[in-house]
């Protein structure tokens, strides 16, 4: 019995520490190549944005920097694109690397941003998340290193696969590629 409490102690404070861990807003950023190659919506090669959080913190207002750089989530159904239906491509807020397209978009019921696909592979890339007691795949912008959002493994086919992706970490171009 004396064990047993103990142990239930032991559980309870490392619970305690692992939380605060993942909601200190200390979140490890990928790191990006400094060598990678994109390409741009308009086709010209382009490099990684690499900058510090403090430059990111002029240039994004609060709540893209929470969700971007400190891999923060905007409240479902509050964002600008769950229900937006324009055809066009879907870029990255703070670098601009075309990530998604309207005609992967489709209604998950979520309240976020879902697609069944990236625009290109190699802009987004996974990193696993265990926050919140949770096994995720957190996705990010390849060239910045901005957090996106997460994918699932429940979408629709073919991918079978759900981008489930902050509004304020994207940014609507209507101006489709070729
Ligand atoms: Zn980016």
């Amino acid at each position: 019995m004396r064990t047993y409490a103990i142990l239930s102690i032991l559980i309870a404070t490392l619970g305690l520490l692992s939380c605060n861990s993942s909601q200190s807003g200390q979140h490890t950023r990928p790191k990006i190549n400094p060598k990678a190659e994109f390409v741009s919506l308009e086709g010209r090669v382009i490099g990684p944005v690499i900058k510090t959080e403090e430059e990111w913190k002029t240039e994004l207002d609060a709540m893209e920097f929470h969700v971007l750089r400190q891999a923060g989530t905007e409240r479902a159904f509050s964002g600008k694109y769950w229900d937006h239906h324009e055809e066009g491509t879907y870029s990255c807020r703070a670098c601009e690397l075309p990530l998604f397209e309207s005609d992967k978009k489709f209604d998950s019921g979520t309240g976020w941003p879902s697609f069944s696909d990236e625009y290109m592979r190699g802009n987004v890339v996974q990193v696993s998340d265990n926050s919140y007691g949770m096994m995720r795949i957190e996705v990010n912008c390849a060239r910045c290193g901005g957090h996106l959002g997460h994918v699932f493994n429940d979408g629709p086919e073919p991918t079978g696969l759900r981008y489930c992706i902050n509004s304020v970490s994207l940014k609507f171009l209507e101006a489709k590629r070729n």
